[in-house]
């Protein structure tokens, strides 16, 4: 078996971003040389997602909005986590939109649905923060 691991980084420009990575999963796996396996994509921080949606900037912004609603970041003195620090709401929204995608690859390829693409999801961006992504199989 086979096995491929890389870390991809990112420092977003703004607190809240999503980021179609696709293209540099798919570039890890053409690295691995895996032909048939599984991919992992992990947000390797605490306050960041990795997940599966749509490419859709509507969707997008509906996403934020609701995530916004459900934990919103001010007033920052409403979360027991915010003492010395200001993240609590990105820590529950990495938490809704998930830490990790596993995707199956066949014939070399993510195998994805049709609309399926695999997003970076930041929630407290404006520092160097990594993704790993696993390559495993043969
Ligand atoms: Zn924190």
């Amino acid at each position: 078996m086979k096995s491929y691991r890389k870390e991809l980084w990112f420092n977003t420009p703004t607190r809240v971003a999503f980021i179609n990575i696709t293209p540099q999963v798919e570039e890890a796996v053409r690295e691995s040389g895996v032909k048939e396996g599984l991919v992992l994509v992990n947000a390797m921080h605490i306050t960041a997602s990795v997940f599966i949606n749509d490419d859709e900037s509507g969707l997008h912004q509906d996403f934020k909005d609701w995530l916004e609603k459900l934990a919103p970041h001010e007033p920052v003195s409403q979360y027991r986590h915010n003492v010395g620090e200001d993240n609590a709401d990105a820590h529950l929204k990495r938490q809704i939109m998930g830490r990790e995608v596993v995707v199956a690859i066949t014939d070399g390829r993510l195998d994805l649905g049709p609309w399926e693409q695999i997003f970076y999801g930041e929630f407290d961006g404006r520092r160097r923060k990594r993704v790993l992504v696993k390559v495993i199989g043969e």
